[in-house]
């Protein structure tokens, strides 16, 4: 059944989204080289080559100060400490972004369709989305990389 809604849940962003993502000129436009030089090498590998990081191993998983996470690429502010909670299931996990800083999209790089989560002003991934979040709250579970974002003390 959570396959099934997690299915549904994709192809509602595929077809709300799609469109969207490929008609979107990232505000912040840099060449591979420039984002390696920018980057260390994790944070390279997640946000420009959507590498995912091994479970239970990045920086924020474990970690609950208050504050705000923004993006490692560009700086733009994308998940509030508020909206972080324990998913247990190894990385970082939100029931909510900031409004109107992401872009969605579809991959299929494990033969099925999952929704892939953007950084809407560089374009740098971030991880995926989920329909297994939080009953109480969204119901959504935003899987993010550590090494996708920059954690700011409030
Ligand atoms: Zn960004």
């Amino acid at each position: 059944m959570k396959y099934i809604n997690f299915l549904f849940l994709s192809l509602l962003f595929l077809t709300a989204c799609k469109s969207q993502t490929n008609e979107i000129n990232y505000e912040v436009i840099k060449t591979d080289n420039e984002w390696r030089e920018q980057l260390d090498q994790m944070s390279y590998l997640v946000l420009r080559k959507a590498y995912t990081e091994r479970p239970y191993t990045g920086k924020y998983d474990n970690f609950y100060e208050k504050g705000t996470y923004h993006c490692a690429g560009c700086n733009e502010p994308l998940y509030k400490s508020n909206n972080k909670y324990n998913s247990f299931c190894g990385w970082p996990s939100f029931d909510k972004e900031i409004n109107d800083k992401l872009v969605y999209d579809v991959d299929y790089k494990l033969g099925y369709p999952r929704t892939e989560i953007k950084c809407k002003k560089c374009g740098g991934h971030l991880g995926h989305v989920f329909s297994d979040g939080p009953k109480e709250t969204t119901g959504i579970r935003h899987c993010v990389n550590s090494a996708a974002l920059i954690f700011k003390k409030s």
